[in-house]
C-alpha cells in the first residue's frame, strides 16, 4: 500500500490490537477508544483490532455445550465470530462519539481469507483494498479479530488467541510499521507474572524465542501471529492497555539479553500423555500412528520410543486436552490396524520448558535443569529439546514447583525490591 503524504512527511500506519480484558465493560472500551484517538490525533493512520468481551467467547461456548453435546464445528465458528462483532460497533461508536471518522470490518468485510480448517483458520491471503480505501478516506478502522472466511464464503475463526494473528497479518498486508499488543500486563515476562510475581519484565525478545515460548504454554501471543511477524518482519509491541509503559519489542534479534541463556520459562497444563503399548518393531508403524493424527488436524508434541524385549516397542507422545477425546477414539483404531496391545492417555502432567537463544553455544543449561528439578524431587517423565528449548513433562501437581525453581536457578527473577534509600 502506497503510505499516505501529509504536511511534507510519511503518514505512519499502525496496527493496534485489543485483547478481551482491555474492553471487558463499557468504561474499557471508552479507554481504548481515547487511546486510538490519542494515537490517530498524533498523525498516524490506524488499524484498531479487537477481541471479544471479557469472557464473552468462553460463554459463547458454554451456551454451545448447553444445546449440543457436540456441536458443528461450522456452527462453532459462526457463534464464536459474533464475540467480535460486538466489541467492533461498541467501539467505533465510542470514537464516533469522540468526533474522529470510524468504520468497523469484520473479518470479512477486511479482506481476511482463510482455509476451510474451521475453528483453527489459516489466514491464507488478505485483500486489504477496502481497508486501504477506508484509511485514505480519513478514517480509524476497527478490525473484528479472529475471524475469516473461505472462499465458499463460510466465516471461520483462527483459534484462541487468534485476535493476535488478525492484527500481525494486517500490519504485514499494510506494511504497517507496527503493531502494537494491548494486553493485561505490561509485556512479555520471563514466564506468566500471575504465577511469579516477580517474574522478569523482557525489553525484547526474539521471534525465535516469542515462537517457542508461545508454542510452550505463553498465552501473551498466539503462535501464529510471532510467525506472521518472523515472516513478514512485523515489528510487534506487547504492553499494558493499562497504562502507557514501554512494553516489550518482538524482533529478529534481541539487543538487551543477548548475553542471557535463557530467556524464558513456559508451561502448559493442558498436555496430555498418550501411551502405545507393545507396538511392533517394523518399519511404518510410526508413519501409521502418527499420519492418522495428522491428518485429523491431531497436533503432536513430544514422542518418545521406547525398546521393548523381543520385537515390541512402547510409544509415548503429548498431545493437547482439547483433542484428547478425539485422539484417544482415532488411537483405539490405530492400534488394532497395526497390531499394538492397549493404548492409555494420562491428563494428570504438565509441560515445564526452558527457553533461550543463548542455549545453542552454551553446553550444560539441560544438565542444569535437570539439576534444578532433582533439587526440588521432581520426577521427569519426557523430555524433549531443540536448538532453543528444552521442555520436561512433570506431574501436574509438580509444574509451579519447577516453574519456581527454573526461574530462580537461571537468574530470571527480577532484584528483590529496594528500599527507596
Ligand atoms: P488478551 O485478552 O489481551 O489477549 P491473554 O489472556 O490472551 O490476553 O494474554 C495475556 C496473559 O498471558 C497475561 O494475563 C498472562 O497471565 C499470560 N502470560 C503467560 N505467560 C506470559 C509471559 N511469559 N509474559 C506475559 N504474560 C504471560
Ligand atoms: N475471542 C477469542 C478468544 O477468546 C480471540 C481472542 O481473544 O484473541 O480466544
Ligand atoms: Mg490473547
Amino acid at each position: 500500500m502506497e503510505k499516505t503524504q501529509e504536511k511534507g512527511g510519511i503518514m505512519s500506519i499502525i496496527v493496534q490490537k485489543f485483547g478481551g480484558s482491555s474492553v471487558a465493560d463499557a468504561e474499557c472500551i471508552k479507554r481504548v477508544a481515547n487511546r486510538v484517538v490519542e494515537t490517530k490525533r498524533k498523525g498516524h493512520q490506524v488499524v484498531t483490532v479487537v477481541s471479544a468481551m471479557g469472557d464473552s467467547t468462553d460463554h459463547l461456548i458454554d451456551l454451545a455445550k448447553q444445546v449440543s453435546k457436540n456441536p458443528s464445528v461450522r456452527e462453532m465458528d459462526m457463534l464464536l465470530s459474533t464475540g467480535e462483532q460486538v466489541s467492533i460497533s461498541l467501539l467505533a461508536m465510542a470514537i464516533h462519539a469522540l468526533g474522529e471518522p470510524v468504520v468497523s470490518l469484520t473479518g470479512p468485510q477486511a479482506g481476511i481469507k482463510t482455509d476451510g480448517v474451521f475453528s483453527k483458520a489459516r489466514i491464507m491471503d488478505i485483500t486489504s483494498s477496502r481497508l486501504e480505501k477506508e484509511l485514505d478516506e480519513g478514517k480509524i478502522v476497527i478490525v473484528a479479530g479472529f475471524q475469516g472466511i473461505t472462499i465458499d464464503n463460510d466465516i471461520t475463526t483462527l483459534g484462541r488467541g487468534g485476535s493476535d494473528t488478525t492484527a500481525v497479518a494486517l500490519a504485514a498486508a499494510l506494511k504497517a510499521d507496527i503493531c502494537e499488543i494491548y494486553t493485561d500486563v505490561d509485556g512479555v515476562y520471563t514466564t506468566d507474572p500471575r504465577l511469579v510475581k516477580n517474574a522478569k519484565k523482557l525489553s525484547t525478545i526474539t521471534y525465535d524465542e516469542m515462537l517457542e515460548l508461545a508454542s510452550l504454554g505463553a498465552q501473551v501471543l498466539q503462535p501464529r501471529s510471532v510467525e506472521f511477524g518472523k515472516i513478514h518482519k512485523v515489528k510487534i509491541h506487547v504492553r499494558s492497555s493499562f497504562n502507557h509503559e514501554e512494553g516489550t519489542i518482538v524482533q529478529e534479534v534481541s539487543d538487551m539479553e543477548n548475553d542471557i541463556v535463557v530467556s524464558g520459562v513456559a508451561f502448559d497444563k493442558k498436555s496430555v500423555r498418550f501411551t502405545v503399548y507393545d507396538v511392533p518393531d517394523r518399519p511404518g508403524v510410526a508413519k501409521d500412528i502418527f499420519k492418522t493424527l495428522a491428518d485429523r488436524s491431531i497436533n503432536v508434541d513430544m514422542i518418545v520410543q521406547i525398546s521393548r524385549e523381543g520385537s515390541l516397542n512402547d510409544i509415548t507422545f503429548t498431545l493437547d486436552r482439547d483433542q484428547m477425546e478425539e485422539a484417544l477414539k482415532v488411537m483405539k483404531e490405530v492400534i488394532v490396524n497395526i497390531g499394538a496391545k492397549d493404548v492409555t492417555c494420562d491428563d494428570d502432567v504438565a509441560k515445564v520448558s526452558i527457553v533461550g537463544a543463548g542455549m545453542i553455544t552454551n553446553f550444560g543449561v539441560a544438565a542444569d535443569m535437570f539439576d534444578a528439578l532433582a533439587e526440588e524431587k521432581i520426577n521427569i517423565e519426557l523430555i524433549s529439546t531443540s536448538e532453543i528449548k528444552i521442555s520436561v513433562l512433570v506431574r501436574k501437581d509438580q509444574c509451579e514447583k519447577a516453574v519456581r525453581k527454573l526461574i530462580e536457578k537461571f537468574d530470571l527473577a527480577e532484584e528483590s525490591i529496594q528500599s527507596i534509600e
